[in-house]
């Protein structure tokens, strides 16, 4: 049975858009429970009001959300709509890094014994083509707990830092452009690089500006991106750090001191670098 190429890209483009919606049902939970210090995996899903256990029809992604009417079947608690809205933002960039990197075709080259179509010519299967596409899904599903995170408590919990690190630092080992010693020179000059800053500040202000959190999260920036990732990312992240603190302090009329948490700037940048980070380049130098 022979199947086109845009049939292909279409069925494999629902499957990860179903897969990223999913992921961002559990990092909804991620971002709930870990600064509780409530088990990521037990109990399952409740009310955050009433606690009583939630209906199955309403853990499916975005659907689950319309189907109970945005509320609690027992305690009418309103859902907040953040729920489906990061569903759906996890399922579109998950979409969205599958396209940027891969193509259906690489990953069928995975399961050599299940090919039995013979419209297409078939690579060899190389896991470097996959480098790339795990490293942006790391920072986008990790940073997006993170950045919920940091928003509501102003914190970025080491549960998440410290497993961000490691299993980027295994993800790098195979990444031909950093390898172990390129990942750990970028930890280094993350953590090491903020830690620095942050000293300087204080002893410029005479406050804390800049929290551990920010430090250990740019270490674990530099794990899969390297020291130039951390450079880019410290400069992209406080332009636009800079930019929309000054636009909140006028909106908010709380004036210009007012602290912003860093979390969400330091996760969309890394993520736009991860994915970017070759044209971006290239505009900066070429322009
Ligand atoms: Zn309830």
């Amino acid at each position: 049975m022979p199947i086109d190429l845009s049939t292909l890209n279409i069925i494999f483009g629902i499957f990860v858009f179903l897969f990223g919606i999913s992921i961002g049902s559990f990092l909804n939970v991620v971002a709930y429970r870990i600064p509780l210090n409530i088990s990521i995996v037990r109990p399952r899903s409740f009310c955050p009001n009433c606690k009583k256990t939630v209906p199955n029809y309403a853990l499916i992604p975005v659907i689950g959300y319309i189907l109970t009417h945005a509320k609690c079947n027992k305690c009418n608690y309103k859902i907040p709509i953040t729920y489906p809205i990061v569903e759906l933002l996890t399922g579109i960039l998950t979409l969205f890094i599958f396209f940027r990197f891969l193509t259906p075709i690489n990953v069928l080259e995975a399961f050599p014994a299940f090919l039995t179509v013979e419209t297409f010519q078939y690579g060899k299967f190389h896991f470097n083509n996959f480098v790339p596409f795990f490293v942006s899904l790391w920072i986008l599903y990790t940073g997006i707990p993170l950045s919920i995170i940091d928003l509501k408590y102003r914190i970025l919990p080491n549960k998440i830092i410290y497993p961000g690190i490691i299993i980027g630092f295994l993800i790098s080992c195979f990444n031909h452009n950093l390898g172990w010693s390129g990942s750990l020179i970028g930890i280094i000059t993350g953590s090491g690089g903020l830690f620095f800053i942050a000293k300087i500040y204080e002893l410029l202000r005479g406050k804390q500006g800049i929290g551990m959190g920010d430090v250990k999260y740019l270490g674990f920036i530099g794990a899969v991106l390297g020291w130039k990732g951390v450079v880019f990312t410290l400069f992209y992240a406080s332009i636009i750090g800079a930019i929309i603190g000054i636009l909140w302090g006028i909106i908010s009329k709380k004036g210009l001191a007012t602290a912003i948490p860093f979390g969400p700037f330091l996760a969309s940048a890394a993520l736009a670098i991860s994915t970017y980070g070759d044209e971006i380049l290239a505009f900066i130098f070429k322009n």
